[in-house]
């Protein structure tokens, strides 16, 4: 293997289906396995990125064929079951004298240890991870650069229901990045144009020059409306950030379950032909189970590589990567809230009363999230963010800014920079859930309803109506009743939404007589004026992480019928509730409609 000839980088592919395994007859030629790509420097250095059913194969390989005893550096992007779950099958984690170090995105949550050990419980499978005989290191990564060896590793996190990290790998003057299971952070209308905001330009970056970028792109630009929020990427985008980025070569991967071997090729070749045009040449292909990618040196670039400093910034399951959370915000209950939030995750809190102190200490302690009001004294939120991203890269360039405001503007936040808005009144849960995300860079998946236009006459009649706070009756009792009967489902109710909470007139399946207004799902219903079909809220990414489906009552199915009165008032909803998925006919939609009916009658009937 030591010639002249050895390349900086080799590339083997040994999984590149998405989602779910997929072997057959028509699937030969790209294979079926889920996500698994060695990578594999001149100097021996092993990396194995993802352990999807693909890692099987590599792992017969190495047992066959490597050097004895093995050791690699298995990088997980994240911790879906379609990149983890060849690992219990992965024979050189057996062999004792065998050393391997795993890596993965740290969260905030369980450690990568107990996730990795959690598919590998009694009832899934009959070995469990102390069990392996090789000697296993576990590490946990936050965005930044360290080096395996001769390969110096960029991790970045990608846009993904799970926490994900893509994962740039340089060697030799060779550059390949692995950015799997990544959606466009832009709009649709902003992907399909070329007009990225500012964290999918970051996105390019990531990808500069590389010799090899290997993608998701599961989709194609014309199914993507349909996939918004899955989590993953087109075809088109993938080329796109690519040929913004200056790389040479491109290799979609993640394959859809559903396209044979046939389908990839046509869409490699349309898509090709599609952008044919373009002046910058860049080389598509589709990746293959089996498939090998060579990368020669570049003695060019291998000294300008060398040159920078890196921060390391990886550590082991024991410690501890400190966050931190610059509030600047004068409201001193919107501090002392958001201040709860972040102990909660154990973030370190910086506080700035003024927008030039804001600057400063940012600048200084380069805080993971930056939340700043609207109307802080001297420099107000909007010219805090605009500052913080005309600064050096260096100075934290592009850190989070959050704008608590009483109103969003989209359009001027957007033109500075802006991350994200949070709106009053919140809840310490709403806070947290959403601090995490935005350290994180996900998005997450929680939104609340917004009010509905007619809010002020919508309460008024609400109001008169006389019926909130008042005790259970017989005659909307017998509707829940029969909504729980007729759809088979554990929670029916009939809910009015208020200014701040939504109030149950009649609720069979839950103890509580109210919830806050933010999680409530009718209060989406409301603003929709039209029923609100939830088939599987885990699918959903404006419901996945609320805490009606996070924690209690853990709601998987949500129907909700508005209740609009004469005047146009949408004052509340009927709604079946169940705690798995659910499918009903358009029949049996109808049926619950005529229910919803019901109650609007009743609720029109004076009392008695
Ligand atoms: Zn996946
Ligand atoms: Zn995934």
């Amino acid at each position: 293997m030591e010639s002249q000839t050895q390349p900086a980088l080799r590339v083997q592919f040994w999984g590149t289906r998405g989602s779910l395994a997929k072997p057959g007859r028509s699937n030969v030629r790209y294979g079926g396995n889920t996500s698994c790509v060695q990578v594999t420097s001149a100097a021996g250095t092993l990396l194995v990125l993802d352990c999807g059913t693909g890692i099987h194969d590599l792992g017969r390989a190495l047992t066959v064929n490597g050097k004895k005893p093995v050791r690699g550096h298995i990088l997980i992007g994240h911790t879906h079951w379609d990149h983890i779950q060849g690992l219990p099958f992965f024979t050189p984690l057996f062999v004792p004298g065998n050393e391997w170090d795993i890596y993965a995105p740290r969260g905030l949550g369980q450690s990568l240890r107990e996730t990795l050990a959690g598919q590998m419980q009694y009832t899934y499978f009959p070995i469990s991870l102390e069990q392996m005989g090789a000697k296993i290191r576990y590490h946990e990564l936050v965005e930044g650069t360290f080096n395996i060896e001769d390969i110096k590793v960029t991790t970045r996190y990608l846009n993904h229901p799970a926490l994900t990290l893509g994962y740039r790998m340089e060697s030799g003057g060779a550059t390949v990045v692995y950015a799997c299971d990544h959606e466009p952070f832009s709009k649709p209308a902003e992907v399909a144009s070329c007009e990225f905001n500012l964290r999918d330009r970051r996105h390019v970056a990531f990808l500069t020059e590389a010799d090899l970028v290997v993608h998701d792109s599961q989709y194609t630009a014309a199914e993507y409306p349909q996939k918004v929020g899955w989590g993953h990427s087109t075809m088109e985008y993938a080329m796109d950030v690519c040929r913004a980025a200056g790389a040479k070569r491109l290799a979609f991967t993640h394959h859809d379950p559903l396209r044979d071997d046939d389908a990839i090729d046509q869409l490699v070749t349309a898509v090709r032909a599609e952008k044919a045009d373009e002046l910058l040449p860049l080389e598509v292909f589709g990746a293959a189970d089996g498939m090998v990618v060579d990368i020669a040196a570049n003695a060019a670039k291998q000294s300008e590589i060398s040159a920078g400093s890196l921060s390391a910034v990886i550590t082991d399951s024991a410690g501890v990567v400190e966050h931190s959370v610059l509030l600047a915000v004068a409201n001193p209950a919107f501090a002392k809230s958001l201040a709860e939030a972040a102990h909660s995750h154990r973030l370190r809190v910086l506080e700035a009363k003024d927008g030039e102190s804001a600057l400063r200490v940012a600048r200084a302690e380069h805080p993971s999230l930056v939340i700043v009001e609207e109307g802080l004294p001297g420099t107000d939120g909007l010219a805090v963010c605009r500052a913080l991203r005309g600064a050096d890269p260096a100075d934290g360039n592009d850190v989070p800014v959050v704008i608590l405001a009483g109103v969003e503007d989209r359009a001027a936040g957007q033109a500075a920079g802006v991350t994200d808005w949070l709106t009053p009144p919140f809840s310490p849960t709403y806070a947290r859930t959403h601090m995490q995300a935005w350290i994180m860079r996900t998005s997450c998946r929680w939104q609340r309803a917004a009010r509905p236009v007619d809010e002020a006459q919508r309460l008024a009649t609400l109001r008169g109506l006389n019926l909130l706070d008042t005790a259970p009756q017989e005659r909307f009792e017998r509707i829940t009743r029969v909504a729980m009967a007729l759809a088979d489902v554990p929670i029916a109710y009939i809910s009015f939404v208020d200014e701040n909470r939504q109030w149950f007139m009649s609720c069979q399946g839950l103890s509580s007589k109210e919830t806050p207004r933010e999680v409530a799902f009718c209060a989406h219903v409301v603003v929709l004026r039209q029923r609100l079909i939830i088939p599987d809220t885990l699918q959903d990414p404006r419901f996945a992480e609320n805490p009606l489906v996070t924690e209690g009552p853990r709601i998987r199915f949500y129907a909700g019928f508005p209740l609009i009165l004469p005047d146009g008032s949408c004052i509340g909803t009927l709604c079946f509730v169940d705690t798995r998925p659910r499918q009903f006919s358009e029949a049996s939609l109808r049926a619950f409609e005529d229910l919803a009916d019901m109650a609007k009658q009743e609720i029109l009937t004076k009392n008695g």
